[in-house]
């Protein structure tokens, strides 16, 4: 099968969040299955280039944009082996040379301008996959492209990874990509006399999904359905929730990049020159409080990696580093932002803390610091007000790193807490279900106490967690699925 994915971020060359992640995950899943994988990012200035192998520059073609032609040039390369073209726009208002992936103030034009680029390309070269699989409201307008078209028809899946951004914009900014007339349905349910491009993705899609059943069911309701809800019901007959995975390959505490040493599941050598044991997950836990300035003392580590915004709870977040560090542990948080009241606030509570022996906050991101949060701290939480799978308790649960999370989403249908299931071989982790202070505590004490107290049910529970199985294994077997059934369709088989 011919799958080319249309997306805004791939890990490690443009990630902000999950979004990168699961296109390099699924995208080598699906290679590793023996599909033929294309994945098409803008050409942003902030690419990290080191990291694509052989890019280079291969053609030069037209496009058009607000009714005029301009050139756009068109990169290959590959990330992390996966085939990767990049579009690079000439047109002089530099819309990816802004040094960052979002947060500009005309991401809306910027998104709808690199789908014209995209459907220029694909058009031209005719490179039309048997699927199109479009990522969350930046990739939508494609679907809209592809309607209006008269000689190519691919079958379009669209994945809604966050539905809190859906790209609300003029009607006018629509035509700028060329569609003689404004689609119909567009208009935002809310927001008299503006387009929604979420909704665009949603009703102009052949199958449709979001990143886990929990989240599908949840923004079916209005109280998760950010206005869309009923456009969502409307489309359920093509609507399901599908869980994210992580890439168990660069996510691997037996060979990380960024590691030194590794670890794994072992507490015994297979051979004997296996150093690769759980033993070293504590060598890794005191290189990180080095690191990172906190003491070397006998106390549970708590980390958080995150981006900085309401979703992910920002209040408890602040609850928990208190809580924990009035409780005989140490937390250490990762994260940014590019809210500036919210940097503000932080960057406050960082100065505060800046002589804490056992709290640290660090406000930028290198992803080797990331790597070896998740390698060396004991627990580590996510208290999100809403989550549509969250990838990073999966992360943490593969490097024996015990999450504690607000029972939401996808972490409901990831983490199992130890003193609730009904199933102690699935238990890997502590939840809580309210998103108030009193909830996380009672959620943080039973951590706390069960890692002071019960040494040996903990080192169980993380050997436990690291032999759980969150690779994309399964879930892309589900895309696969979807996939096949609108090919079948369209033979006119199904
Ligand atoms: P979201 O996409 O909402 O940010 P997810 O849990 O789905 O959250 O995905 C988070 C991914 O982004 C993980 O790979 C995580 O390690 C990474 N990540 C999150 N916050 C940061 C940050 N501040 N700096 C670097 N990486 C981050």
């Amino acid at each position: 099968m011919q799958i080319i994915h249309v997306g805004t971020e791939l890990t490690p060359v443009a990630k902000v969040g999950g979004l990168g992640d699961v296109l390099l995950g699924l995208s080598r899943e699906l290679l590793r299955k023996g599909h033929s994988v294309r994945v098409i990012l803008p050409k942003y200035d902030c690419l990290v280039t080191e990291s694509v192998a052989h890019l280079q520059p291969v053609q030069t073609l037209s496009s058009q944009w607000e009714g005029k032609p301009m050139e756009m040039e068109v990169w290959k390369g590959e990330v992390e082996s996966i085939p990767t073209t990049f579009l690079r726009s000439c047109h002089p208002k530099g819309y990816f040379d802004r040094e960052c992936i979002y947060g500009s103030p005309d991401d809306t034009e910027r998104f709808l301008h690199f789908c014209r680029m995209v459907y220029d390309y694909l058009t031209q070269t005719e490179e039309i996959p048997d699927i199109l699989h479009l990522h969350d409201w930046q990739a939508s307008a494609l679907a809209l492209l592809f309607r209006e078209d008269p000689f190519y028809d691919p079958s379009i899946v669209f994945t809604i990874h966050n539905l809190a951004y859906q790209g609300i914009t003029d009607p006018e900014a629509i035509l700028s990509l060329g569609i003689e007339h404004l689609p119909p349905h567009l208009e935002d349910p809310k927001e008299k006399g503006k387009i929604n491009l979420m909704k665009g993705g949603i009703l102009y899609s052949d199958f449709l999904n979001t990143v886990s059943p929990s989240y599908a069911r949840e923004i079916l309701t209005p109280e998760g359905g950010k206005n869309l809800d009923a456009v969502l019901r409307s489309q359920e007959f093509k609507f399901q929730g599908i869980l994210n995975g992580i890439d168990d390959r660069y996510w691997n505490p037996e060979t990380d990049r960024y590691l030194t040493p590794h670890f794994s599941s072992r507490i015994n050598p297979f051979h004997q020159e296996d150093r690769a044991l759980f033993q070293n997950k504590t060598v890794l836990k005191d290189l990180l409080r080095q690191r990172v300035g906190l003491r070397l003392t006998n106390r549970p580590l708590i980390a958080c990696v995150t981006r900085l915004v309401p979703q992910k709870g920002i209040d408890l977040i602040k609850h928990a580093i208190h809580y924990t560090i009035s409780h005989g542990g140490q937390f250490l948080l990762l994260g940014t932002t590019n809210i500036p009241s919210i940097f503000e606030e932080f960057q406050q509570l960082q100065q505060e803390l800046e002589e804490h022996p056992d709290a640290k906050i660090v406000l930028r991101s290198p992803e080797d610091l990331v790597h070896q949060i998740y390698a060396g701290a004991d627990l580590f939480i996510v208290p999100s007000l809403f989550e549509p799978c969250g990838l990073t308790q999966l992360i943490s649960l593969r490097y024996g790193t015990i999450p504690i999370v607000r029972a939401t989403g996808g972490l409901k249908d990831t983490v199992f807490d130890v003193d609730h299931t009904e199933n102690p071989e699935g238990a890997n982790g502590f939840t809580f279900l309210d998103p108030t202070p009193s909830s996380l505590e009672e959620a943080l004490e039973r951590a706390l106490q069960t890692w002071n107290q019960q040494p040996d049910r903990w080192q169980q529970l993380a050997l436990q967690a690291m032999k759980m199985d969150y690779s994309w294994k399964r879930s892309c077997m589900e895309y696969l699925e979807a996939y096949a059934a609108l090919l079948l369709r369209k033979a006119g088989v199904a």
